[in-house]
């Protein structure tokens, strides 16, 4: 009877632990930038990622799924972006009880701030700060997968000579836009970062930073449009994550050309945040690249 009991114990025992040892770790994230990101870094089949977020969805207006709540509460680790970019989400996270470690990707990034000085979370649109966030996604997953370290280490550093990369590319790009053209009329205040790194000027139809639904007033429209019509601007630009009814209307009040929309708080379907940086970087240089007469 004992030697029953042991040896069925003895069978249990590498089911018991030994799933436990060799289990995924479920990493999830906000964002499918960070879920780009997170990709990028850890290597294959070494994790389960999942997004909460659906391609091309508004990270800011976001509103949680009962289903959300089960992935939390099931992760071993959760990438925010932080900045109150999904407050919604931070909020879920923050009540869930989770024993996920929580970490905030934008972490040690000095942020803007906006004129509520209010901090900018849109802080991945400077590839400097990009690569701010795979240092902290990479010492995050170290810590999940510490047998992973070099392959992760060296998964990282090819990826950050590819932001490199990118910030040399987009830089020498947006040099060509002549300097009365160096204006970013958007439907939102995304591209502070990205315009504070390539000296570019953002000009946002509706709120700033954290606040990014908030309507301008007549007065505002008005100044707006003052402001387009004296500096020639050549092209106004709508975002795929943002309403662009008042956009259109200015562009066609003040005859400019309304450049493709650009994915600036989201990745589209598919792609990659390379892939969609560079043609946000293409579509700014198309639009603005060349002088009103
Ligand atoms: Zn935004």
């Amino acid at each position: 009877m004992k030697i029953r009991l042991l040896l069925s114990l003895f069978t249990l025992f590498p089911l018991l632990f030994g799933a436990a040892a060799t289990a995924t770790p479920l990493v999830i994230t906000t964002n499918p930038i960070l879920d780009d990101f997170l990709r990028q870094v850890a290597p294959p089949d070494t994790i389960r990622a999942h997004c909460l977020l659906a391609p091309g969805a508004d990270p800011h207006a976001n509103e949680p799924r009962p289903a959300d709540l089960r992935l939390i509460a099931a992760a071993d680790l959760i990438i925010q972006n932080g900045l109150n970019l999904e407050p919604a989400l931070a909020r879920l996270i923050r009540n869930s009880g989770t024993r996920a470690k929580i970490l905030a990707a934008t972490d040690g990034i000095t942020p803007i701030l906006d004129h509520h000085r209010a901090p900018d979370p849109h802080a991945w649109q400077d590839p400097q700060n990009a690569i701010r966030y795979i240092e902290n996604i990479r010492d995050a997953l170290i810590q999940l997968l510490p047998r992973q370290a070099a392959v992760i280490t060296q998964r990282a550093t090819d990826y950050i000579h590819q932001l490199r990369d990118l910030d040399q590319q987009t830089r020498e790009k947006l040099s060509a836009i002549p300097p009365q053209n160096r204006v970013l009329v958007t439907t939102h205040d995304s591209l502070a970062y990205l315009a504070r790194a390539y000296d570019l000027r953002v000009l946002p139809i509706t709120g700033r930073g954290g606040c990014s639904h908030t309507e301008p007033n007549a007065r505002q429209v008005a100044a707006l449009i003052k402001t387009i019509r004296e500096q020639k601007i050549p092209a106004i630009f709508i975002e795929t994550t943002a309403n662009p009814k008042l956009t259109r209307l200015i562009a066609r009040e003040t005859k400019t050309t309304l450049a493709p929309p650009l994915h600036t708080d989201t990745l589209p379907k598919n792609s990659t945040f390379l892939e969609t940086y560079r043609q946000n970087i293409q579509t700014i240089a198309t639009a603005l690249g060349t002088t009103t007469p």
